[in-house]
């Protein structure tokens, strides 16, 4: 289908990197089997390759993408200037690729979703999907602590009216008119597993069992696991601002109640003399309020940013590009 060199299609897996230098060379190898598995079976080009971003990681991460660029034609890099995060280094990767690929796998470079799935999403794209989900079937080996937290924040997001695919992550096929679609998406604030389902167009969805972390350890702490999470719900849904209306609406019609019954009270003869109720209600609206206000200041300061319109990373450079880039313009 709708290939560039109207055979096989060309295929390139994107793959963020920070600070994954225990990890890289292990998942270089990996990859690159799969790549060559899938090459020998004629069901991508020989100009398939992988593309590491080294989102301005601390340690050699980079010196090693470009060794073992020198080594092989079917690998790419591309160094971010600073430190952009997880989605904005994809984003950039992906965006990258499209330009020399007929379609793009998303993974991570720590090796926990099984590269083995990439035959089958690249066999739903020759039957014409745009878009092949990896659905991580079990979570066995997260914790349990990232599993329930994991599962809440699918749960709550499906609730919030946010179309997300359950427990499907980052590990994605995507063809380049699915990402052409994902182009169009101008937010600084990306939070990609949101959008995709929103492009549209034929998708399908393959299922594999999460591993472990191969070596190096999460860039996801709990803290920074929990502004993902805040994150994606503020961008994605309007839920949370509607929640602080309506509780505000619910609070307004319980304090007229308890006029009415202090009223009535007063007129009866048993005037109220409870001061622990005051104490309480006054704390009670005022944290309805605080967090009311923090959470529209939540909103606002998404509003602040994308009005900025700012750029979402800077390159750096580049390594083994330059080849795709001239068979492109041939
Ligand atoms: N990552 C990145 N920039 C960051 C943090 C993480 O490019 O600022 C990459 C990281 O190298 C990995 C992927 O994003 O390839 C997912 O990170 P990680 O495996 O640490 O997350 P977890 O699987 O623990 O949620
Ligand atoms: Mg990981």
């Amino acid at each position: 289908m709708k290939n560039r060199n109207g055979g096989s299609p060309v295929l390139a897996i994107v793959v963020p990197c920070y600070n994954e230098e225990p990890v890289l060379s292990m998942t270089v190898a990996q990859l690159a089997a799969v790549l060559d598995n899938l090459k020998l079976k004629e069901l991508i080009s020989e100009e398939s390759f992988l593309l590491f971003v080294d989102d301005g990681s601390k340690d050699n991460t980079w010196s090693l993408i470009a060794q073992h660029q020198a080594s092989s034609r079917h690998i790419a890099g591309l160094k971010l200037a600073r430190n952009a995060g997880h989605q904005k280094a994809l984003w950039a990767g992906l965006m990258k690729a499209k330009a020399f690929a007929d379609c793009v796998v998303s993974i991570d470079a720590d090796l926990q979703d099984d590269p083995s799935i990439i035959r089958d999403m690249v066999i739903h794209f020759h039957a014409g999907c745009d878009v092949v989900y990896g659905v991580r079937e079990k979570r066995s080996t997260d914790t349990y602590f990232k599993r329930q937290t994991a599962e809440s924040f699918y749960k709550l997001m499906v609730k919030m009216g946010a179309n997300i695919v359950y427990n499907h992550a980052d590990y994605r096929l995507m063809s380049r008119r699915a990402l052409d679609n994902l182009e169009k998406y101008e937010e600084s604030n990306l939070f990609i597993r949101g959008l995709v389902p929103m492009v549209g167009l034929r998708h399908a969805t393959v299922y594999y069992n999460r591993a472990e972390r191969a070596a190096g350890e999460s860039k996801y702490p709990l803290k920074k696991m929990l502004s993902f999470a805040f994150d994606g719900i503020t961008s994605l849904s309007v839920t949370p601002i509607r929640m602080v209306t309506v509780t505000g609406f619910i609070v307004f019609l319980l304090s007229i109640f308890f006029g009415l019954y202090a009223l009535i009270s007063k007129l009866s003869g048993h005037s109220v003399s409870g001061w622990a109720s005051l104490i309480l209600s006054i704390w009670f609206i005022g944290g309805i309020q605080l967090m009311s206000i923090g959470l529209i200041g939540e909103y606002i300061g998404k509003v602040y940013i994308e009005t900025k319109r700012r750029p979402r990373y800077h390159i750096d450079a580049e390594a083994g590009l330059a080849r795709t880039e001239r068979e492109e313009a041939s």
